[in-house]
């Protein structure tokens, strides 16, 4: 059956991937976005399609839209992104949840949210499962997007409870893949952006800190099965690739796969509450959704160096300083 969609973030790294599923699958897609950390060059191949319009709307912002789905994926991701503005992003992250909840309710949509793994902070459990609840400094430089993102959880379940809304919320670990900015300032772009240009690998603090990397394919299989799953499966559900690798490793099969002489150094201390270890626990996704990741770091990364290969640096704009 053809739905209504719309897609919040919809011209971003992980909305425009989910653009191009949704319009590939026949639904009428309504993709909004800000484009305060995309260009609306994630989606040019779409806008000529009958199925895709594009709205520059703030999520901050009320709007009054008919549809069927919402996935609100709209808020800065990466932390030089989501630090620039912080007070902006606490607004983005609550008050854009609390509008496409108020308009899921209207309207009778189903509501699926993008939440994060940083609601578990600098873990103290280690690997993460849905019910740990979080080790986050509620005063620090990541809280406007780690508390941002728990509170929009709390609003999620509060419309769930109060409203009836159905809702699926997912919890997403660092994902990457072809269409992140190269200016985003995260670690996979920012070390082939680096590596290709053959200027210095940066890593931050002594890179033994680690994360878990999830290739963008993967991550939609999981969007599209948690949508698609019984009413009952409201989440929070992780969704991530369990291997986990030192932020060093990454710097070496990155320098390696591009073929790339850059030295590697160790550029400046490790930034206030970065968690130093992070793994889905993803138990649950296989259980209720029969999910896991198939694409090893390896080969997604070659993907994605790939794609920035292919693409022209002179063409982004860097949203903010901060990369
Ligand atoms: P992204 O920055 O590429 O996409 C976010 C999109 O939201 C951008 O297009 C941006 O312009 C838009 N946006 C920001 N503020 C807005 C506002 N006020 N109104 C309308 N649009 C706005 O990042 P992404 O990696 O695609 O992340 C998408 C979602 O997934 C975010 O909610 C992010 O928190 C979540 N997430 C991503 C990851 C990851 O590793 N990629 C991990 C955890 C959570
Ligand atoms: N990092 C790094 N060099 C960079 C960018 C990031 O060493 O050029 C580190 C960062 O300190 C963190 C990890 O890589 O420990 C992942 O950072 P990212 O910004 O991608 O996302 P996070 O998981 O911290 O939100």
């Amino acid at each position: 059956m053809v739905k209504r969609i719309l897609v919040t973030g919809g011209a971003g790294f992980l909305g425009s991937h989910l653009c191009d599923r949704l319009v590939a699958m026949g639904h009428d897609v309504i993709c909004l976005d800000n484009l305060f950390t995309s260009q609306k060059s994630n989606i040019e191949h779409l806008l000529g399609r009958k199925n895709f319009e594009f709205i520059r709307h703030d999520v901050t912002e009320p709007i009054m839209l008919e549809v069927d789905e919402i996935y609100n994926l709209a808020c800065p991701a990466a932390p030089g992104h989501y630090q620039y503005n912080p007070i902006k992003t606490m607004k983005t992250s609550v008050l854009g949840a609390m509008n496409m909840l108020g308009l899921a309710k209207r309207v009778g949509a189903k509501i699926f949210h993008a939440s994060t793994s940083e609601v578990y902070g600098d873990p103290e459990v280690h690997p993460q499962p849905e019910s740990y609840r979080g080790n986050v400094n509620p005063i620090g430089p990541r809280a406007c997007y780690d508390e941002g993102k728990r509170a929009a959880e709390t609003l999620c379940f509060d419309y769930h409870r109060q409203n009836g809304v159905r809702i699926r919320v997912v919890r997403i670990f660092n994902t990457y893949g072809p269409r992140m900015h190269p200016y985003d300032g995260r670690v996979v772009s920012n070390f082939i952006r680096q590596a290709l240009a053959g200027e210095p690998i940066t890593i931050y603090g002594e890179g033994t800190q680690t994360r878990s990397f999830c290739f963008v394919d993967d991550l939609l299989d999981g969007f599209l099965a948690l949508m698609d799953a019984p009413d009952a499966v409201t989440g929070p559900v992780n969704l991530g690739n369990p291997g986990e690798f030192t932020i060093r490793e990454l710097a070496e099969m990155t320098v390696e796969l591009s073929g790339s002489a850059s030295q590697i150094v160790k550029s400046r201390p490790l930034p206030a509450d970065d968690p130093l270890q992070r793994k889905p626990d993803i138990t649950l996704a296989r259980a209720t959704l029969g999910w896991e990741p198939k694409i090893p770091l390896r080969e997604g990364l070659a993907r994605t160096i790939a794609y920035f290969k292919s693409i022209d640096m002179r063409q982004f704009r860097a949203p903010t300083p901060n990369f």
